[in-house]
């Protein structure tokens, strides 16, 4: 099973929609089975429509992030292990140990490895910010905040080197100055390895905005398309065994500004749809167009225009 990064439903490949005729193409990926055109390296996620083989072929892997400027990130990392034996190897300091330069490198790594394994997660953040009020700043002030914490950090070192030359006798003072020296000096590391790893990711983020499709959530009416998928098989399954064949109609429509949630009232119609026969249903689903809450409602009001007081 892999999973649709346009509306996280997950998909197994031979499922996947031929982009011309809609049928699922089964074990041959290149050519419909239906209609017998080349899909030019298409297949259509079977819950959205969107393509998914330009993601599978698109998607940011740790080699490619590397190979496309992402090994910049590792360059503060880098530069620690090389100053240990370098620099520190001949500039002995009190307050320097090899364990500061252990617990930088391995800070600088975590925070790179973390940063890379939520990257659909800072884009589709920045995507919900378009269409939803999203809490949090911008990655611009991220990354600007990352490397003058990088800075700050990296000047307290130097303060502390400035000071520990004068020898500091006292031993207790001379542990609390290590303990700080390694603190700062692995902030100072981490600090620009985030800024440097985030920086990297957007540029390659928006590359990737430009050839795969933008989220589910980013399109009202495709979303509105899932969800009733959705909703309609939950109803079939309801009246499984009773053979009646109903048709939706959407009568309300409302996004949540903050979560981006859809809220819908659907009319069920169990006969022609002009007819009484007909059930209301309130529906809530999330922005990914999973069901959240689904249950029997009043029909919309039906009432005669009226219009009190008022001259003529
Ligand atoms: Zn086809
Ligand atoms: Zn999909």
């Amino acid at each position: 099973m892999s999973v649709c990064m346009t509306c996280r439903g997950e998909y197994i490949s031979s499922k996947c929609l031929c982009p011309f005729c809609n049928t699922a193409l089964g074990d041959n990926l290149q050519r419909c089975r239906n209609c017998g055109r080349d899909v030019q390296g298409r297949r259509l996620c079977p819950r959205c429509g969107s393509d998914v083989a330009v993601w599978e072929r698109e998607r940011i892997t740790l080699t490619k992030f590397l190979a496309q400027g992402g090994f910049l990130g590792l360059g503060p990392a880098f530069v620690v292990a090389l100053l240990a034996p370098l620099w520190w190897g001949k500039n002995p300091m009190p307050a320097y140990n090899h364990f500061a330069s252990i617990l930088a490198i391995l800070f600088s790594l975590a925070v790179f490895m973390t940063l890379f394994a939520i990257r659909y997660t800072l884009r589709e953040r920045r995507w919900a910010a378009e269409v939803q009020t999203v809490r949090g700043v911008s990655s611009v002030y991220w990354i600007a905040g990352f490397f003058l914490l990088g800075l700050g950090a990296a000047m307290v070192v130097f303060i502390i080197y400035m000071l520990a030359i004068p020898q500091v006798s006292n031993p207790i003072a001379n542990l609390s100055l290590m303990m700080l020296f390694a603190a700062a000096y692995s902030l100072a590391s981490a600090g620009f390895a985030a800024g440097i790893t985030l920086f990297v990711l957007e540029y390659d983020l928006r590359r990737l905005d430009q050839v795969v499709p933008q989220p589910i959530f980013m399109n009202t009416d495709r979303l509105l398309d899932v969800i009733l998928s959705a909703v309609a098989t939950t109803l079939s399954k309801k009246s499984s065994g009773q053979g009646k064949k109903s048709a939706l109609e959407v009568v309300r429509l409302s996004r949540d500004e903050s979560s981006g949630d859809v809220n819908l009232l659907i009319l069920e119609h169990l006969g022609p749809r002009k007819s009484d026969n007909s059930h209301t249903w309130r529906v809530e689903a999330d922005k990914w167009g999973r069901l959240k809450s689904m249950y029997p409602a009043f029909p919309p009001p039906q009432f005669s225009r009226r219009v009190i007081g008022g001259e003529g």
